[in-house]
């Protein structure tokens, strides 16, 4: 009777069957969605201003944000001319202020009944006469004894994002707060524990009960800390279980191929390269060869900034899978990468009497024929292509490797799909994407990891410099003069994706602009999305070999590119591009011995208005946020080279939320915890997720019920490649 997972919303007082429809609609359906349906702020006693602490802040030069408490006075709509203006007077403690609207103005004179309490934060700023106002304010209504007992007791008031259907059931932040205490009231009592006994205890947990009631309803800030807390953990814990799950079932019940490595052949192709391995290329491969040997499945990801040389280590992993008699293949994310590979590493394996094939789309259907041909008949040992490779019906002889470089751009399923293929072949995934340590242990948490942190001997750090458009005649002089020495220079403009047309014109029009006046004495290539592969290839074969000193080029030559005379960048409009993506670009330069350049170029107008100040990102509107944010990624190319450096900067501006589509990569979305700010409770839940599994593999013993029971209920998509569905 008393379960709130069985009873309907509708049942509770002042629902009813409108307002159930409401809350359904929005994936509410009984009493216990209700209870995890978080509020999404808080007002806290600590950040309200009194009116006359704002005021002298705001006339001392305060430009930030602020939430300030009042109850409505006077509302009034102003008419100038044609135009209107609504005008809310709050009072608080004897003193006034006003909020403002522009637009919307018929709704908000209806939302705001005078007497009614409100919570009010926005951007103040002073009116002609010196008063206080507020323009466009965010706004919650509270009850003049919420009121009181905020200010009086420090009592913490929950808010809830309010969907629309609310708004039309007319459940608003008052109404909403109410039912949800009531629903605590009647039915806490009957909601059943998730988290076993002993974490609770261990880790010094809420238990569930207590964490519900005081994430809706605090009764200290500590509570408030707690609450979070607890669900931080067990959203950790249940999200690394699977991982600890997946890196099971690879270590120990699939069945690898044991390599044995021939060093004779090794030696050779080591040999015969222009230069040594860095040291800690050798770390990585000695790393490889030990998973190869192995009769476990080799699940390793390969990291390493851009440049670093993963190419090479990954070549030797091939060779030895060839010299065992078993097939690679080597998987690339664009085309033009793919293509890349196949002569390089057909070109440095060729002396050593092993056939290199590519698989790409675009072929001849006859040329396609063949190559399948010998990818069946074993005659093929490294197949090189694309993702396509994998969607259509290749037969392999024996698949022994899988190599996929720049696996940022792959997700789990493609990889789970390529295994389905051979005997578990071996799987490196070479990765440029800096990711900080704590994300990687999380995202790829079921992996080995290499890291190659050092770069090849007498490489450069790419030189990188901000300019504003009115600098570009300059910039141009420069690449001209590099070019005089030698040199080549890319120059990539960013596509507004708006259609495929526009994107086709904006590419050849630029092209065009700069073959006819800036670089007419030099020759000028154009590379960009819409051109097919061979095209690519084409252009990309002809700038290698010098028959462009300048490519313009759009995104297209992002990954992995390497064309090592090419030592300058240059890239328009580099507002639009994210930080690891201006890594990566910047990466095609500086990758021989000389000098790199990257010039990063943005509109005068924009570097001004961000002129470097202090600024707290705290006060700044989300439209100023982004903008500073922006500037503070292009600085930090000036600043560092480091990727690793930049990424974890890139995390702080974004929040790891979406970055790397934790969803895609097969594990569920984190709704509470946050991996960087949260990384201790991670290593936390880590540890004991991974422990759990070493005692009880398949969640077998009983005091492991519970877990597998929420395993299983609420996580069961994700545990497809594992025997605990
Ligand atoms: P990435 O790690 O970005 O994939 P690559 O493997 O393409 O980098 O290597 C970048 C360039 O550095 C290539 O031209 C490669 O031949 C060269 N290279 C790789 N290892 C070394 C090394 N140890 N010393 C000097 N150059 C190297
Ligand atoms: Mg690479």
């Amino acid at each position: 009777m008393q379960d709130p997972a069985r009873t309907s919303l509708q049942y509770l007082k002042s629902v009813g069957p409108k307002r159930a429809k409401a809350f359904a609609e929005v994936g509410l359906n009984v009493v216990e969605d209700l209870f995890f349906y978080f509020p999404t702020k808080y007002l806290d006693r600590s950040k309200i201003l009194s009116v006359g602490k704002l005021l002298e802040f705001v006339r001392n030069g305060f430009e930030g944000q602020a939430t300030i408490i009042g109850s409505v006075q006077d509302k009034k709509i102003i008419r100038y001319g044609k135009k209107q203006i609504m005008k809310v007077v709050m009072e608080s403690g004897g003193e006034t202020f006003e909020c403002i609207w522009f637009q919307g103005i018929k709704y908000f004179k209806d939302v705001f009944n005078i007497g009614e309490s409100y919570a009010v934060s926005g951007k103040p700023s002073l009116t002609r006469y010196g008063h206080l106002q507020i323009v466009h304010p965010d706004f919650d209504r509270l009850e003049q004894k919420e009121t009181d007992d905020f200010l009086n007791t420090g009592k913490i008031i929950p808010f809830y994002k309010l969907p629309q259907k609310f708004k039309s059931a007319n459940i608003g932040t008052i109404s909403l707060r109410r039912i949800i205490k009531n629903a605590l009231e009647l039915y806490l009592t009957g909601l059943r524990e998730t988290l076993p006994e002993f974490l609770i205890s261990q880790e010094r947990l809420l238990n569930i009960r207590e964490a519900v009631k005081n994430v809706h309803f605090p009764s200290s800030e500590e509570k408030l800390r707690s609450a979070w807390r607890r669900f931080k953990f067990e959203e950790l814990f249940y999200f690394e279980l699977l991982v600890a799950i997946r890196k099971y079932r690879v270590k120990n019940e699939l069945k690898g191929i044991s390599f044995e490595i021939k060093s004779e052949p090794i030696k050779k192709f080591l040999d015969s390269l222009p230069f040594d391995l860095t040291s800690a290329q050798l770390r990585a491969l000695h790393e490889i060869r030990k998973d190869m040997e192995s009769a476990k499945p080799m699940n390793r990801l390969l990291q390493g900034d851009v440049g670093s040389g993963k190419t090479i280590v990954s070549v030797v992993a091939m060779l030895i899978a060839a010299t065992n008699d078993y097939q690679s293949v080597l998987m690339a994310p664009t085309e033009i990468l793919a293509d890349q590979h196949y002569r390089n590493i057909g070109r440095m394996l060729q002396p050593l009497g092993i056939r290199t094939v590519s698989l790409v789309g675009g072929q001849k259907k006859r040329e396609r024929e063949e190559t399948l041909q010998a990818i069946e008949s074993g005659e093929a040992q490294i197949i090189i292509g694309t993702h396509a490779l994998f969607e259509e019906p290749v037969k392999f002889k024996k698949l022994g490797l899988v190599v996929i470089d720049e696996q940022h751009r792959f997700g789990v399923e493609q990889r789970a799909k390529l295994i389905k293929k051979g005997t578990s072949p071996d799987v490196l995934i070479a990765s440029a994407t800096p990711i900080p340590r704590t994300l990687t242990m999380t995202v790829y948490g079921d992996l080995d990891v290499s890291i190659i942190d050092e770069m090849p001997r007498n490489r450069k750090p790419v030189k990188t410099f901000l300019r504003g458009e009115s600098k570009l005649p300059a910039v141009y002089d420069f690449i001209k003069k590099k070019i005089e020495e030698g040199e080549q220079a890319f120059v990539v403009f960013p596509l507004v994706e708006e259609s495929d047309k526009m994107e086709l014109k904006a590419a050849e029009e630029y092209f065009k602009k700069f073959k006819n006046n800036y670089f007419k004495n030099y020759k000028v290539g154009l590379i960009h999305g819409k051109m097919n592969w061979k095209e690519k290839e084409e252009v990309m074969l002809k700038f290698a070999e010098r028959e462009f000193d300048i490519l313009v080029a759009t995104t297209v030559i992002e990954v992995g590119i390497d064309i090592p005379n090419a030592n300058i960048i240059l890239i328009n409009d580099a507002f639009r591009f994210g930080l690891s993506q201006l890594h990566q670009l910047r990466g095609r330069v500086g990758r021989g011995n000389k000098q790199g350049y990257c010039i990063l170029v943005a509109k005068d107008e924009y570097l001004r208005k961000i002129a470097d100040k202090e600024i707290h990102m705290d006060y700044l509107s989300p439209k100023e946020r982004e903008r500073y944010k922006t500037f503070i990624r292009l600085s930090a190319l000036e600043k560092t080279t480091n990727g690793f450096e930049l990424s974890e900067i890139d995390l702080k501006l974004r929040g790891p939320g979406n970055i790397f589509g934790t969803e895609q990569s097969g594990f569920p979305m984190l709704k509470y915890a946050d991996i960087i700010e949260d990384s201790e409770l991670l290593k936390a839940a880590r540890l004991q997720a991974f422990n759990l599994i070493a005692r009880d593999p398949h969640l077998e013993k009983s005091e492991n019920g519970l877990v597998k029971k929420i395993l299983t209920s609420k996580y069961s998509r994700h545990l497809e490649y594992s025997k605990i569905a």
